[in-house]
Order: structure tokens, then sequence, then C-alpha cells
């Protein structure tokens, strides 16, 4: 090959490589403002004439009943209609690891489609110089002598292959079709054995293993590491190799594969990666399903996957979107040290007290100290935030905060709450009592004022004493004692 070619097929690598795939959003976009796709849009979507005269809208028209129309992507079936501008990345993708006509077109009917894209495909191949040089000739059919097995790993094929001095072990399962490629630096039994016993950790001991008659499959190290694990040996006369037709031909496409890429600027490993993708994600000629839907229950996702606007991506996106809303709205509950905050009180339904926040102990618990220096612990949805301003407006008000307000004031309401402020002829009555649930986190001290006396917190972290609320005897404050408090301060 020509240094000229190379610099060209690397270039289209690299570029390709280093470009993020096309989704359904560029897709949709794409179809929505080309002046073909969007009247196939349209007319999907109400409905279309009873014939059409322009050319270009017939391939669509032919399809009609077949189409669909997914977040503005048209879909025949469940291929995305392509726009022209993307055909030849698509194409690429679709050739990404050398598959040839067959499986191309295979890939394709799985994902996308546009007028005349077997064509495209056809001359893709055609025009691909890796390709060319390593054309092979039709495989022999090979027989089928096995018995059918309804369940994957139950029975594995292996053989070696080597291509351009590296040795490789090839697994295939038999039912799903389902390949492993292991580049190997040596084929003795005990680095097979090695690689079997990393695939039997993840997939399990299978019942039955098919390989030729090579020396490391024939040796006794190998023979004793099947027995122990109750795999039965089948071993495939080495005239009639074709009987080991699963591995064979796994191995075949595999080398061509290896072949047409090795021009390729990826790694060794990179390559082998993706043409098990590829592999697994295509479906396969004989089972009529993808190995990895056979496999693993499931397909697995691509580049390609993108393409298709998806009801559960969709599903996905509301709800992180949702998420993204929910947590924007619980960052507003969230308070800081010396923050106003307006907490409940325990023993009084719908009572709330203005403090301050001392400390955060946990994501959503706080340590606040009310205005007459009792220490509370509260729950952030026990706790609400408190304007500066309501200070402002009730100036010559006590500072002690009680509302018998409804469940979910909001700031707005604070206006028309009682607010307490108290003076120094009102304070100090300190001494409140401490309500039952609540734990203070300073030595409780007997504080003596008034004609009251009672348990109370001296906080650590002390707020001024002399400021304080009207101190509410327990007995009274259970049933009405937001009243009363209201009351005797007035
Ligand atoms: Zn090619």
């Amino acid at each position: 090959m020509e240094e000229d070619d190379e610099d060209a097929i690397y270039n289209i690598e690299d570029k390709r490589l280093d470009s993020l795939p096309v989704t359904s959003k560029e897709i949709s976009q794409a179809t929505r403002t080309d002046p073909v796709l969007s009247r196939v849009l349209e007319f999907t979507k109400s409905g279309w004439p009873a014939e059409v005269r322009d050319e270009r809208l017939k391939p669509f028209f032919n399809r009609r009943h077949e189409l669909s129309t997914e977040q503005d992507c048209l879909l025949w079936g469940l291929r995305v209609v392509i726009h022209y501008k993307y055909e030849k990345f698509i194409l690429g993708e679709l050739h990404d690891a050398h598959p040839g006509i067959v499986r191309m077109k295979e890939i394709a009917r799985s994902y996308v489609w546009w007028p005349n894209i077997d064509r495209d495909i056809e001359q893709t191949v055609r025009l691909c110089a890796s390709c060319q040089q390593t054309r092979h000739l039709p495989a022999v059919a090979p027989l089928m002598p096995w018995v059918w097995h309804s369940s994957s790993w139950h029975r594995i094929h292996i053989d070696f292959a080597q291509k351009n001095g590296h040795d490789f072990l090839i697994v295939i399962d038999a039912y799903a079709k389902w390949p492993e490629i292991f580049h190997m630096s040596s084929t003795t039994a005990n680095a097979t054995i090695t690689v079997l016993q990393d695939l039997f950790s993840r997939y399990g001991i299978p019942y039955q293993l098919v390989s030729d008659n090579g020396l490391q499959f024939t040796s006794e190290e190998f023979q004793w590491f099947l027995n122990v694990n109750g795999v039965k040996h089948v071993r495939v006369a080495p005239y009639h190799a074709a009987s080991n037709g699963a591995a064979e031909r796994m191995v075949q496409s595999f080398k061509r594969a290896l072949s047409s890429s090795k021009s390729s600027v990826r790694s060794l490993q990179q390559r082998i990666d993706s043409f098990l993708l590829t592999y697994r994600t295509t479906t396969h000629a004989t089972t009529g399903h993808t190995p990895a839907s056979l496999f693993l229950g499931r397909e697995l996702r691509t580049r390609l996957s993108l393409l298709r606007p998806d009801v559960e991506r969709k599903v996905v996106n509301m709800q992180s979107n949702q998420k993204l809303h929910h947590d924007k709205q619980t960052q507003l509950r969230e308070f800081y040290a010396g923050e106003d905050v307006l907490v409940k009180d325990f023993r009084c339904k719908e009572t709330w007290w203005l403090a301050t926040v001392a400390e955060r102990t946990a994501p959503k618990s706080y340590v606040v100290i009310l205005q007459d220096g009792r220490v509370w612990k509260r729950h952030v949805d026990q706790m609400r935030r408190a304007e500066r301003s309501t200070s402002s407006h009730s100036q010559n008000s006590r500072n002690g905060m009680h509302t018998s307000a409804d469940q979910d004031t909001d700031m707005s309401d604070l206006a028309s709450i009682p607010v307490f402020i108290p003076t120094a002829e009102t304070a100090p009555v300190v001494g409140s009592q401490i309500p039952q649930t609540e734990r203070t986190h300073a030595p409780p001290s007997n504080i003596t004022s008034g004609e009251q006396t009672s348990q109370s917190a001296t906080p650590t972290v002390t707020a001024d004493s002399s400021a304080s609320p009207k101190p509410l005897r327990r007995s009274s404050r259970v049933s009405k004692p937001p009243d009363r408090l209201i009351e005797t301060m007035e």
C-alpha cells in the first residue's frame, strides 16, 4: 500500500474516532430543517395525501404505513431515517470493524435507513481498500451435527488462531454465538487454562467444550482441568475441522476484520474489542438474534444506539430534569450558622419560634438557639427561613416569635405573624421550660428569674439571655398557650 493511501486511512479513522457519535437530537434537528424530510415528518404526523409527485418523497410515500415519528425523528419500523448529511458518517460507523456487505446490512437493519442504503453499503465495502485485499472465498457450508441446546454457555467451542505473528484464543458459545477473543502471549495448555478459568468465573462452567486435537488441548494438564471441573471434552477429528464450525467461522471473520483494520491507528486490543462489540450486537444469520440478546438477555448499547430516539431515554431525561428541579428546591432548605430561622415548637402545634442557627450537626439536622437562650435540635423540616426584614418591621416588638399560622406559611405571611422583641421592661423572663423532647447541648442550670423557676438550658453559644420570650408554663402550654402568650404580652 502506498504511504499516501495509508495516511488517508489514518485520517478517516482519526476523524471518526475523535468525533462524538451522532445522536437522535442531531437527527431530529436535521429532519426538521430538511425540505424533504420535514415534509415527510408533517405527512407522517398529520396524514399523507393520496399521491405525491415529488420523486424525493416517493421512497417515503411507499413506506408511509410503516413510518412513525418519535421526538421529531422519522422512523421506518425500528430504523431511524437518516438525513443525507449524516449518511457518510453512519456508513463509517457501520463499517467500523470492517464487516462484509451482508453483516453491514444486517447491522443497518437494526438501526438506520435512507433511500438506497443497501447500494451505499455495497459501495462502501467495495471502495474499502482493506476489505478488498482480504476478500475471502465463500466458506464451505459447515456441518451442523450438534444438538441444539436451548441455553447459552452449555457448549462452547474453542480454537487458536494465528494472524500476523499474533496468537489468539477464540471461544464461542454454540447457542448464542457469543464470542470471546484473547490475545495470547503463549499457547500452552497452562495459558489456555488460565483464560478458561477466567471465563468460567464470569459465566460458569459449561457442560461441553469442543476443540480440535491441538497439543494444548490433548495435554494431560488440560484434560485434568476439564475433568475436575466436570466439563465433557469433545474433540473433533483433524480432517473434520469443519465440524468445529462455530469457532471456525468466527475465526475466519475475525482474521478478515483484523487484516482489514491493520492500517488502523488503533491498538490490537482496541480492534479486537471493536470486532467483539460489532459481532455481539449484530443479528447472527444462524440464530436470527444478536449474540448479546441470547447470551445476556438484552441488547448492548453501542454508538449506533444513540441514533434511536427511545422512550426509555426520554423518561430518564425527564426524571433527571425533575431531580434537578427538586434538588434546586431542596437547596433552599439549607441553613447556615448565624442565620435567623423559625423553628417548630413540639409542645405546641403550629407554634414557631425565632432562633439562630448555631450549628449544623448532620445534613438535615441543626442546633438552634432561641432568643431566650434555649438550645434546640431541629430537623430541617421543622425549620423555616426567617427574613431579616421581619425584625425591622417589628422594631418595637419583642423578639421571640410565635405564630399559629397555617402549616405552609411562606415568608410573605410573616408580616401578619405577631413578632415579639422583648424590651427592657418585658425582659428578662428567662427559664422557660425545656420541652421534654429536647436535649440541650449545654449543661442545664437553674436560673431564677421573676416568679418562675424552672429548668433551662444555658447554651454554650449563648445568646443574650435578657432577650427572651416570655416563659410558658408547661401545664398551660399544651392546650392553648399561644393565645395566652399573645394576650399576656400585649
Ligand atoms: Zn473495510
